[in-house]
């Protein structure tokens, strides 16, 4: 089922998608919860970040396509690195160009979602941990980001994690198509199969370095077609049986 964060009338709820109707979920997502019978549009309602994660988990270098572009080598175990919470948006949402950057690129990638806390969990166990998918866009601001060292500053700036727009609770990650739009011309099109660590791989190793809660996010890193975005532009991050996510850059 496809689920998602939202407002009306200044109430935040989830809900469950139908159609193109939200039924009102009561409970908490990652524990106990009802899918009740009240319904609302989804044309009334303002779609919110699907989580606020602890943290998110980012994997760089995880598309072979990608390594070819920039010029990168296969990696022995998953480059990891991470982006702050105070960078998450919702689909909708504006991402803010920053002063500091004159080259600001998106990055779209599937994002997984944590559904319990996780420590030192097998491959094999793996998808017990796992709530569900959603679409994510690595913002990054390239000039930023030196070739050789760590990425905070590239990556960390507010707005620079558009999620959403729901989560798609029942999904095999292992072979979705891909694609990324900058202003409606195809940028971006691979397919999950291509990952060189597959989600599964990424739960079992990031929970061997960190207790992963329910919330977090793990994004799985970007296929290649990476570029820049200026302001005034449209991005969308489609991924199959999931949905699209848009944003616009500010
Ligand atoms: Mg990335």
């Amino acid at each position: 089922m496809k689920i998602v964060s939202f407002q009306l009338n200044g109430n935040v709820s989830y809900g469950v998608i139908e159609n193109n109707e939200i039924m009102l979920i009561e409970g908490d997502i990652f524990g106990d919860f009802v899918v009740t019978d009240t319904r609302v549009s989804l044309d009334e309602i303002k779609i919110l970040p699907p989580v606020v994660p602890s943290k998110a988990v980012c994997i760089g270098l995880n598309y072979h396509d990608h390594i070819e572009e920039t010029n990168s080598k296969v990696p022995d175990r998953p480059v990891v690195f991470i982006k702050p919470s105070t960078a998450v948006i919702g689909h909708m949402d504006d991402i803010k160009y920053p002063e500091l950057s004159k080259r600001v690129d998106y990055e779209g990638e599937l994002a997984v979602v944590i559904g319990k806390k996780a420590k030192d969990i097998n491959v094999n166990e793996a998808k017990e941990y796992i709530f569900g998918y959603t679409c994510g866009n690595d913002v990054t601001a390239r000039d930023l980001q030196p070739a050789d060292g760590q990425w905070t500053v590239s990556k960390s700036f507010d707005t620079f994690l558009p999620l959403g727009p729901w989560i798609e609770t029942e999904l095999d990650p292992l072979n979705l198509e891909i694609r990324t739009f900058l202003n409606d011309e195809l940028k971006q099109s691979s397919n999950t199969r291509h990952l060189i660590f597959d989600p599964y791989t990424l739960v079992s190793y990031i929970s061997q370095i960190m207790t992963l809660l329910h919330g977090d996010i793990i994004l799985t890193g970007t296929p290649s077609g990476i570029g820049p975005m200026k302001k005034g532009d449209k991005v969308v991050v489609e991924i199959e049986n999931i949905g699209s996510l848009i944003n616009y850059v500010k």
